[in-house]
């Protein structure tokens, strides 16, 4: 029997179809769906669910045919279209992420992360840090400071220019912001409606700091401008020749008017940002430009109202439409990091700023996009800077920051030819809905996330807890491993309920030990996307993890069982 509960978080109600399930002794409440935020249309959905639920029981009770018997052993995932608040509550609800300072009503524009999220978060920067530093010669990392000599600031123009306008809707009144640029041009994100332009006014994005008795500085707005006023530096001493990056991950602070969307628009957040820079003399790439397609939406197509085309990156590069090769590079590159952990890539396009968008210091600037619930956004932007920064900082610290080019033997201030700046946050949103998935023969949600990114890798689970050798055994194994990898012992609930739990929150692999274990040395691990187990030796389980971690099928490492057969 289906039943709905309404549970608060936040101050806010939200929905929920549960029902009731006996597992073994116990009867447990298993959620069937989420089903909004307003009552009548919660109980609307719910009257859906379940008379969608009757007909799907009906169908499995008439006489299966050969094939609806082999068809009923496989799950039956359906990628789930949630909102940005049905994730919100989900990564609530699971230990993912909370609102900042919840116990006082939660903070607008800051988040925590919590035991699943920060591992998740991690996860994400060490991946990117692994693509973008580790597996490149041509790139080195640094970890500048959060406040820096405020001179910083001042030649790089935030002081004077980084500000939006806070603007209110005629129409809808809510409140947004824009830029300067863009006042007059852009409508009303919610109701398409024009801004007022005459409460228009203008909002500075960075949050100061007293140091000391009476110094005055900022909490840094980006990480590049570290990766500037280091770039001599690290260019020596680490060695790099042009073309070369710096790359660093670190937290950035930007007063915004209105934080929204959960994470996407936060007032603390963390970048990954790498500063590409070229001799302007040479600059022909000399990478190979990788093979992705995907839509491309060039100024000309925006401006003439059209949609973009998908294509290959490198057949932009060509027709150009992207105009520089280091360009077509970086975005192709950006775009295969999303798609190699598991992103997906139908998801995303490549968008080319409209003239009166770009910064003052860009030529040219396409960002990678995302269709997130709430439309399209950006997820990465790839600017073009030129010599803007390094120039300005010679300017103001009087230091020459030209560096030697071995290619043409002469000193040279080199331009940064793409700066790829990505969000932590926002890449941890778009692996969060690329891997929400619902099973139906499951009948619960399975997080589908790249084992690699997975917070948890396995979760250990002694088949019964009342045999003690079994226990101890799943002990031993559970410390063992935890050596290597997050991993978690799991000894509550049915077997079931356990898979469940794990299935949840995207732990990709379950190790059951059974009394056969005993004996025979080994265990049954499962697969959680495919539900596949295969048995094997206790000795090959760190193996086995680490090669389905890097993403192959655990197939190929044991044989494979049908549990409901023992
Ligand atoms: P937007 O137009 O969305 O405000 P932006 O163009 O100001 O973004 P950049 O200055 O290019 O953003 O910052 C680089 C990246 O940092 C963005 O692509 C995004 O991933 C991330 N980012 C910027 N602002 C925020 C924010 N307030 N909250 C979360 N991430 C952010």
């Amino acid at each position: 029997m289906a039943f709905i509960v309404k549970q608060k978080v936040h101050g806010k109600d939200y929905y929920y179809l549960r029902k009731s399930v006996r597992e073994g002794k116990k009867v447990i409440s298993k959620c069937l769906g989420y089903l909004g935020k307003d009552k009548k249309q919660a109980e609307k959905k719910a009257r859906q669910i379940i008379e969608k639920m009757k007909k799907e029981k009906s169908k499995d009770t008439k006489p299966a045919s050969h094939l609806g018997k082999l068809k009923k052993k496989v799950s039956v995932m359906e990628k789930q279209n949630i909102s940005i608040e049905e994730l919100a509550t989900f990564c609530r609800r699971k230990g993912f992420v909370y609102p900042s300072g919840e116990i006082y009503g939660g903070f607008a524009g800051f988040w925590d992360f919590g035991h699943l999220g920060v591992e998740l978060k991690n996860n994400i920067k060490r991946a990117w840090w692994d693509f973008h530093v580790k597996q490149r010669d041509d790139i080195a990392g640094i970890d500048g400071s959060i406040i820096t000599h405020p001179k910083t600031w001042e030649a790089s123009g935030h002081v004077e220019s980084f500000s939006d306008i806070f603007v209110v809707c005629k129409k809808c009144k809510k409140q947004s912001k824009t830029s300067k640029g863009e006042l007059g041009k852009t409508k009303c994100e919610f109701c398409g409606g024009d801004y007022d332009e005459k409460t228009a006014k203008e909002f500075k994005l960075m949050f100061e700091v007293m140091v000391g008795g009476d110094s005055k500085s900022y909490l840094r707005p980006e990480t590049a401008q570290l990766i500037f006023t280091n770039f001599k530096s690290v260019y020596e001493n680490a060695r790099l020749k042009l073309p070369c990056g710096i790359a660093q991950i670190g937290k950035a602070f930007r007063n915004e008017i209105a934080p929204r969307d959960f994470l996407f628009r936060s007032r603390e957040f963390e970048q990954m940002e790498i500063e590409y820079f070229v001799n302007p003399k040479k600059e022909v790439c000399p990478y190979e430009i990788p093979d992705v397609e995907i839509l491309v939406y060039d100024d000309e197509a925006q401006e003439k109202n059209q949609e973009p085309v998908k294509m290959k990156i490198k057949e932009s590069l060509k027709k150009k439409i992207i105009k520089k090769d280091w360009h077509a590079y970086w975005l192709a590159t950006e775009f295969l990091w999303f798609k190699s952990l598991g992103a997906n890539p139908e998801n995303f396009r490549i968008r080319q700023h409209k003239k009166y968008e770009l910064s003052h210091y860009s030529t040219d600037t396409w960002d990678l996009e995302y269709k997130f619930p709430f439309g399209w956004k950006e997820l990465e932007g790839i600017a073009d800077r030129g010599d803007y920064d390094l120039s300005q900082h010679e300017k103001f610290s009087k230091k020459d920051l030209k560096v030697f080019d071995s290619a043409t033997e002469k000193k040279v201030l080199p331009h940064v030819v793409c700066e790829p700046s990505l969000g932590v946050e926002r890449a941890f949103l778009v692996f969060m809905f690329d891997s929400y998935f619902f099973d139906k023969k499951r009948e619960n949600i399975v997080l589908k996330i790249h084992p690699s990114l997975a917070p948890v890798k396995a979760a250990i689970f002694p088949i019964v807890k009342t045999n003690e050798k079994i226990v101890k055994l799943s002990k031993e194994i559970y410390s063992s491993l935890k050596k290597d990898f997050n991993v978690v012992f799991d000894m509550g609930g049915s077997v079931g309920r356990r898979y469940s739990r794990a299935d949840e929150t995207g732990i990709p692999f379950c190790i059951t030990v059974d009394e056969l274990s005993l004996d025979k040395k080994d265990v049954t691990i499962r697969f959680r996307d495919s539900t596949e187990q295969v048995r094997i030796k206790i000795s090959e389980i760190n193996k086995t993890l680490k090669n389905g971690i890097e993403g192959e099928n655990i197939k190929k490492f044991g044989k494979l069982v049908d549990t409901r057969k023992k």
